[in-house]
Parts: C-alpha cells; sequence; structure tokens
C-alpha cells in the first residue's frame, strides 16, 4: 500500500535528511513558495505543493520524507522555471528559489543548498513580467498615529518617489497616494488589524501583495544607515524619523529580496502636500484617468487618447504625469513651450517620431544590467537605442528653441555605443553560455580559438598533405571517428614504409590506424577551442554588461530625458491631430473655457459630431453652476469635461477647446452616479455620503467640485434637502469652490434668486411631438421638464406603459394628484388599463399561429408550440 502523502508540515515527525534541510531552508522564507533544487527539477513541498499545483496547473506528487509517509509534491524542470515563476508573482506569491550550491558530484553527504533570489510582485525586474508602458512599484509604508512616511519605488526602472503626509485625514490621503502609485505589493510596519483599512484598500483597488507586521525592517538606526548609504545627503530632505524609515524599510526589503547592495537608485524623489493637484481614488476613476470605468482598460480613458508615444518609457512618464498633475504656473509653461515647438514644427516632430520609434526601453535594460540578468540581446537593444542619441540630440539642437536646453543635457554616450557596436553581433542568441554572441575582431584571442575551430578541417587537411610527402604513401589519410578522435590510415600493403612516431591505434581488416603527437595535439586544440570560445565569450560578455551597470547612471539621466522628449512629443501629435489649443494657466481662480470638448467622449460620437460647449467658472458671480436637464442630455460629459480640461491644462497638455484659461486648481473632486460598489457591503446611499463627506471636509477655495445628482440614494425629500444643503455649505465661505451641480430637484434652481453667484443652466432638448431630440447645448436658466417619459420611450419601455406614465403625469400636473392611494389603481381595473397590452398578446399568439406550417411538425414539436403558446396567453 503506498504510503500516506500529507500537505502540512506539522504532520511530520521524524524526517530523511534531505527533508530535514529543506524544513530549516523553509523556516526562513515563510511567507514564499519555495522551489527546492533537485537534479533537473525545482520541487515544491507540503503547503507549497498543494498551492503552486493549483496555480500551476501541475500534478500534484508525493516524495518519502521519514516517518513512512510521503510529502506532497510538485515540480517544474529548472529550465524552464522562470515561466512557472512568473505565473506565481503575476497572482501576488512570493517566490524563493533554493540551488545546489556545490557539486553534486564533489559534495560529502547531502549537497549544500541556499536560497540565491527571491521574486516578488514588487521586485520583479525580468521585463517579460512587466507590463511595458506601466511602472511596477513597490511601496513601503510607515503607518504612524495620524501620520504615515511612504515610499515608493520602480526597482526596474531606478524611479523612488517619498512623502510624508500627517493629520487627522492621513488615511484618506494615504489611499489617494495609493492609488496615484498602483503598487503590486507593499510593506507596512503595523500588523493587519492595525491597518485594517489600508491594506484592504491595497488588495481591493491595487491588487497589491500586502506583507503586513514587517516591523523589523523598519528600525530606526539600520534605516537611517541605509538610507545614507544610497542617498547620502538627500536624507536632509526627509521629514523626520517616521520618513526616514519608510524609505530605510523599502531599501532594506529590497536589499533582502535581492542579495545584493543596493545600486539600482541614486536619486529620490522627495515631495510634499502643494506640489502636486490631489485627487482621490474615485475621481480617478470617475474621470476615467488611466482606465474606464465599464471594463477597466486603457481604452476609453483618458490615456488612451493622450498617450501617443514610441517608447515605454515616455508611455510610463506621461502615465505619471496625468497621476500628478503640476501646481505650478511656470513649471506648466516650460512643458506648454515644449509641446508648442514640436506642435508648429510638423518636421521636426517627424523625424522624432521616426528616431524614437524604434528605441528600446533603454531604463529597465540598464537594470538588467545592473542586476546581472541581461543577456547580449538586451545589450544590444540597449546599442540600438543609444546608437540614436546624436541625431536626437542635434536635431533638436537645430530645430528647437524650447527643448534646447533639455537637448543639451543628453549625454550621447558615444564610448558606450562604440564599444557595444563593434563587441556584440547583430543577433545575438538569447543565452549567454553557449558563445555566439560576440563579433570577429573584438578580441584577439577569440578570433584564434575561432580561426582553429573553423579552420579545424583545413589544419588536417595540410597535416594529411604532409604526412603523405614525409612518408611516401600517397594514399595515406587523416580522417576522424568518434571513438578514437583523429587518426592517420594506411592500407595494409604499405604498412612497412610507416615511420616510428606513428602510434598504432586500431586494426582493421585492410588497414591500419595511427595516430600521431602533433595529429593528437591538434585535435586537442580543436576540441578545446569550442570549450575556450565559449568561456572567452561569456567572460567578455559578462565585462561589457559590467560596463553597462557602471555607467548606468549616465544612461540613466539620458533616458529619462528621451522620455520626456517623447511626452512632448505625443502631447504635440495629439494636440494637432485633434485641434487641441494651448490653454492659458495662471494663478487666477477663474475658469474660461470656449468651445470645449470631452476629449475621449468625442471620440466616440460618430454617428453625429460632439457638441462643443462653453464654461464660466470663478470663485465670485460664476461660483456654482446648477445643471439640470433631461436624463441622457449630456450633464455628466459635460462637467467631466471641465475637469478634464483642467487637469489637461496643469500637465502641460493642449486642451481639446478653442480656447482656455485655466487658474491653478488644488484639488478635484468628484461624486458621480449611482456607484458600483455594492460588493463592498455598504449602500450606494452611505458610499454617496461618505464621499460627499470628504469632499467637504477637504475642499478648498482653490478646488473644482463635480456633483452629479446628490441625494439620488434616498427619497425624494430628504435627497432634496442634502442637495441643497451641501450646494450651501460648498457655496459658503467655508469653501467657496468652484462647482458644477448637476440635478434632478429642479427646486434648487430657485437658489439662483437668493445666492449671487449660483448660476442655473441646463442642457437643452426639444420635443418634437411624442419624441425628444438632444441638442448638447447648455444654456443659461434652468428647466423644469425633464423629459423623463421621452426618453423611457426612446429606452423601448412598451407603449402602454408610456401612454399609462402621461395619464398619470397628467393628472399629477392638473393638481388632482394628492398623493398616493387616490391614484392608485385598484386590481379590478387593471384590466381596463392593461386592455391593450393584453389585445396585443392575442395578436401575438394569432401571428405565432399563422407562421407554423403544421405539415412539417413532428407530434413534439406541435406538444411543444402548444405549450408555448399557453404560456403566452399566461403572462
Ligand atoms: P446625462 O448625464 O445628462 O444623463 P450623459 O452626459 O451621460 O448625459 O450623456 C449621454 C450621452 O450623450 C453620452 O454618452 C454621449 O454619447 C452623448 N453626449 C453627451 N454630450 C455630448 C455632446 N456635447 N455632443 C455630442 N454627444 C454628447
Ligand atoms: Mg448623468
Amino acid at each position: 500500500m503506498a504510503a500516506v502523502v500529507i500537505e502540512k508540515r506539522s504532520e511530520l515527525t521524524t524526517v530523511t535528511p534531505m527533508m530535514k534541510q529543506y524544513l530549516e531552508i523553509k523556516a526562513e522564507y515563510e511567507g514564499y513558495i519555495l522551489f527546492y533544487r533537485l537534479g533537473d527539477f525545482y520541487e515544491c513541498f507540503f503547503e507549497d505543493a498543494v498551492v503552486a499545483s493549483k496555480v500551476l496547473d501541475l500534478v500534484l506528487t508525493g516524495r518519502e520524507c521519514g516517518d513512512g509517509k510521503r510529502a506532497a509534491m510538485c515540480g517544474v524542470p529548472f529550465h524552464k522555471a522562470d515561466v512557472f515563476i512568473g505565473k506565481l508573482v503575476e497572482q501576488g506569491y512570493k517566490v524563493g528559489i533554493c540551488e545546489q550550491v556545490e557539486d553534486p558530484k564533489q559534495a560529502v553527504g547531502l549537497v549544500k543548498r541556499e536560497v540565491i533570489r527571491v521574486v516578488t510582485p514588487g521586485t520583479v525586474t525580468d521585463a517579460e513580467l512587466l507590463r511595458e508602458g506601466q511602472n511596477n512599484f513597490l511601496a513601503s509604508i510607515y503607518f504612524g498615529n495620524e501620520c504615515a512616511g511612504l515610499c515608493f519605488a520602480d526597482i526596474s526602472t531606478g524611479d523612488v518617489f517619498t512623502t510624508y503626509i500627517d493629520g487627522n485625514d492621513t488615511v484618506q490621503r494615504l489611499k489617494n497616494e495609493i492609488s496615484a502609485y498602483n503598487p503590486s505589493e507593499a510593506i507596512i510596519n503595523v500588523a493587519d488589524q492595525d491597518c485594517a483599512e489600508i491594506v484592504e484598500f491595497l488588495k481591493d483597488k491595487s491588487h497589491s501583495l500586502v506583507n503586513t507586521g514587517m516591523r523589523r525592517l523598519f528600525a530606526y538606526d539600520k534605516c537611517r544607515e541605509l538610507v545614507k548609504s544610497v542617498f547620502a545627503d538627500e536624507i536632509d530632505r526627509l521629514a523626520n524619523p517616521e520618513h526616514v524609515m519608510a524609505v530605510g524599510a523599502l531599501l532594506a526589503y529590497i536589499k533582502e529580496t535581492q542579495k545584493c547592495e543596493i545600486t539600482f537608485a541614486r536619486e529620490i524623489k522627495v515631495y510634499s502636500k502643494g506640489q502636486y493637484l490631489e485627487f482621490d481614488y474615485n475621481t480617478r476613476r470617475n474621470l476615467e484617468l488611466t482606465e474606464s470605468m465599464r471594463n477597466k482598460e486603457k481604452k476609453g480613458s483618458l490615456l488612451w487618447v493622450l498617450d501617443k508615444t514610441k517608447t515605454a518609457m515616455g508611455a510610463r512618464l506621461l502615465r505619471s504625469w496625468l497621476l500628478k498633475p503640476l501646481l505650478n504656473p511656470v513649471q506648466i509653461g516650460k512643458r506648454q513651450a515644449a509641446v508648442g515647438d514640436l506642435v508648429k514644427n510638423r518636421m521636426l516632430r517627424d523625424e522624432l517620431t521616426e528616431l524614437l520609434s524604434n528605441s528600446l526601453d533603454l531604463e529597465r535594460l540598464t537594470a538588467k544590467a545592473v542586476y546581472g540578468t541581461a543577456n547580449a540581446r538586451d545589450l544590444r537593444s540597449i546599442f540600438l537605442s543609444i546608437e540614436r542619441l546624436p541625431a536626437i540630440k542635434s536635431v533638436i539642437m537645430q530645430k528647437s528653441e524650447n527643448l534646447k536646453e533639455l537637448a543639451s543635457r543628453i549625454d550621447t554616450l558615444d564610448d558606450i555605443a562604440d564599444l557595444l557596436g563593434k563587441s556584440i553581433v547583430d543577433n545575438p542568441p538569447y543565452t549567454i553560455r553557449e558563445g555566439g554572441m560576440i563579433r570577429d575582431g573584438f578580441n584577439e584571442d577569440l578570433d584564434y580559438y575561432r580561426g582553429i575551430k573553423t579552420n579545424g578541417t583545413n589544419i588536417m587537411t595540410s597535416i594529411e598533405q604532409k604526412e603523405r610527402e614525409e612518408t611516401g604513401i600517397k594514399t595515406l589519410k587523416v580522417d576522424y571517428n568518434k571513438v578514437f578522435g583523429y587518426y592517420i590510415e594506411v592500407t595494409k600493403s604499405l604498412i612497412d614504409q610507416v615511420p616510428d612516431r606513428y602510434v598504432r591505434k586500431q586494426t582493421l581488416t585492410n588497414c591500419e590506424r595511427y595516430i600521431t603527437g602533433e595529429l593528437k595535439e591538434m585535435e586537442n586544440t580543436i576540441f578545446s577551442a569550442d570549450e575556450k570560445i565559449v568561456g572567452l565569450e561569456y567572460e567578455l560578455f559578462s565585462g561589457l554588461r559590467e560596463v553597462i551597470a557602471e555607467n548606468n547612471e549616465r544612461i540613466r539621466n539620458t533616458a529619462a530625458l528621451i522620455a520626456e522628449i517623447d511626452v512632448y512629443r505625443s502631447f504635440a501629435e495629439v494636440a494637432d491631430k485633434n485641434g487641441y489649443v494651448c490653454p492659458e494657466v495662471d494663478l487666477s481662480y477663474d475658469l474660461v473655457i470656449k468651445d470645449g470638448r470631452h476629449p475621449v467622449v468625442e471620440k466616440f460620437v460618430t454617428d453625429s459630431y460632439f457638441v462643443p460647449n462653453d464654461t464660466v467658472l470663478d470663485v465670485t458671480d460664476n461660483k456654482v453652476m446648477i445643471i439640470t436637464g433631461p436624463n441622457m442630455a449630456g450633464k455628466s460629459t459635460y462637467m467631466r469635461q471641465v475637469a478634464i480640461i483642467t487637469i489637461m491644462a496643469q500637465i502641460g497638455s493642449y486642451v481639446p477647446a478653442k480656447d482656455a484659461r485655466i487658474g491653478i486648481v488644488d484639488k478635484v473632486f468628484t461624486r458621480v452616479g449611482a456607484s458600483d460598489d455594492l460588493a463592498s457591503g455598504q449602500s450606494t446611499f452611505m458610499l454617496e455620503m461618505n464621499e460627499v463627506a470628504a469632499i467637504l471636509k477637504n475642499a478648498t477655495k482653490r478646488s473644482l467640485i463635480i456633483y452629479d445628482e446628490v441625494g439620488r440614494g434616498t427619497s425624494t425629500f430628504d435627497g432634496m434637502s442634502i442637495a441643497r444643503s451641501v450646494v450651501e455649505y460648498t457655496y459658503s465661505k467655508k469653501i467657496g469652490a468652484k462647482t458644477l451641480f448637476a440635478t434632478h430637484y429642479h427646486e434648487l434652481t430657485d437658489m439662483e434668486e437668493e445666492f449671487p453667484g449660483i448660476v442655473n443652466y441646463n442642457i437643452a432638448a426639444k420635443k418634437r411631438g411624442d419624441s425628444i431630440t438632444f441638442l448638447r447645448k447648455i444654456v443659461r436658466g434652468g428647466t423644469d421638464d425633464s423629459y423623463g417619459i421621452e426618453v423611457a420611450k426612446l429606452a423601448g419601455v412598451p407603449n402602454e406603459v408610456v401612454k399609462r406614465a402621461r395619464e398619470i403625469l397628467k393628472d399629477i400636473e392638473s393638481g388632482s394628484h394628492i398623493a398616493v392611494g387616490h391614484n392608485v389603481v385598484k386590481k379590478d381595473d387593471t384590466d381596463d388599463l392593461f386592455a391593450g397590452f393584453v389585445t396585443s398578446v392575442n395578436d401575438e399568439v394569432a401571428d405565432k399561429l399563422r407562421t407554423v406550417d403544421i405539415n412539417t411538425m413532428t407530434p413534439i414539436e406541435a406538444m411543444n408550440l402548444l405549450f408555448e403558446l399557453k404560456k403566452m396567453l399566461k403572462e
């Protein structure tokens, strides 16, 4: 009988020596799936095996582990491990790779094993496991009492950002920061239960792997030392010990996982409140900045419209700009000027497009060199990308005034281009252990051995020639077989002419085979040449990779400049193609847009054309816009368009309008539509009020607020009262922010009379007979016609219901409504009311009967039809 297979380590009592080793190593790597090297396989045991077999779709087997029991086990071939590791990491697991660290042949007893590398979602450097145009951030959070130190790093590009927040809205702002970076992994000092809300947010919104209770990494003294060693004096820019601990713990974690010194970054970007426009998770989502709300795809988002970058570095930079718009008009102006040059100079733009088109991901490729995982293809890609630098630099220097300064800082890396150009072949192989990477002429020794290898047969031929002449045996030949290697063959009849220096090796019926010292030596040279070539190539390649690693800062600085140029080029192209203008950005409180459009919706309106609309907002006479209008009129689109244009202006992009003047906005808030967060357990209304509360607490006079039908989630009178009170508060001195408020409560239009600065608008629709035409034009004044019935009809609500709704509406409007009860349809009346409907069912049954052909029906089909008709009558 097969031994019992156990899935838990705790069920084990006595163990085999190998299992003992496994358990010891595993104990140090709790929380990791341990890949334990056994021969040509990596094996997982126990709990790990259960998880891995499920995630990787592997067969779960067992292995003798002592006690007459078998440990649950599954394994992957070592040469395919990367794919499997990638899958696990993608699913949010951490993997530890445990190797044999001594030669099994020389090992006494059990082979020594060690974890040589761990891979976690936030510390991946493999390009294959990363999304191209997107950063992969690891977050470190020091969570304190009403304060938090934060650090986000992408070790695949070397980007490190850090900030410190405090105050009673720390949790809220922490969430905002998290949603700007979308980290794939986080480390937090405190335990799960002490930061449950953050952990939930990380898991739910960012799909992060969360490591809580990592207090050990956040030890202050060690953190301080580490931060100093990596970022030197930059440490003085960190706010306080909590801030230092967040950065230090991040570095400690990277050091621990990468098992090497930290060289991936030299620069840390410290920022604080007031440097970037703030918006919360909901706003980012509602405005569909980077992904559409419906299917969470890039298509349909603002990023989708704006991102026409040609490089992965540019794509990442554009994305990060979009999530962190600026507040400083001077900085914004600089970006606009750069874009402006590229809008005006079409030729320059096209040249850059061409030059950037085949540029590869310099940042990540260089990072791979730093981590020692780059192969010859990666170095070739680096070469191809830097080869273009001189052309990029010179074309900009010649043709652009506003990009000149930036271009002047491009290091064209001529020395590196030269080195890589003459060393790495055009199409190097994927592996670095089989040669074929280095060009002829780069290294003398290599050329020599290659010469021997390729000329091997020629040399043997010349030996043959020489031996024939020396011995006078014309039929002597040099040949080769697998068993004896190279030999000289002489026919039996001529063996007395063979000189003494020949050593007999083999006797055949017709001939004798010999070797000579020279032959043997040549043979050795040929055989070892191949080995030498492979070894030498590896050595040379490693040296080249080292050079890249040493120059990593230079390369990355230039890569960052290229990314920036790519973003400007993208902005310019989008502006030109879509007819955007350069907005005037200043520190006023005004928002004046002429003929503004929604950059994304306009792409989807294909059957008609997108109707542009004006906007005038300020903090005096036009503080609050109350927007009414029927469903589907375009209220939500209009309000979002105002927010999006503002954001576009503050990232330095041109905007979809004829003319725009944007006074810097510090925060954008949105409370849009019915929330689909029902799954989270909170009622929609509760969520809505949560969001409203956050707005009322955090908005300032400089903010822009969008309320889309606030109050809808409760009864009419409640809702209306809340809506009005929210408007009043927002309008008041307490906030006084620019506000757009779309509502169904026409009663709110009365506020215009009472409060100067509250202005009524409506989005016009025209009734023609029974139907309705949307004009999409926003005009002054309120409207009290919601055309709800017309929209219902448009949506395909049965005619009878629409008709009845009109009757009810008429009753209500004529004053005979007087609440429920009076107008309730009594049960007996229904037949009468819906008489038309019943008739139509009868018609349908008749129609159906008319169309069937009884002659071709089987009895069963006839029965089914009868059943169906009967059912139709019942409904
Ligand atoms: P509301 O919020 O008033 O119910 P929406 O803003 O959701 O209406 O708009 C409904 C649809 O009308 C949009 O999906 C879009 O297709 C179209 N639409 C909105 N504004 C415009 C416009 N200015 N020009 C053309 N079509 C528009
Ligand atoms: Mg709407």
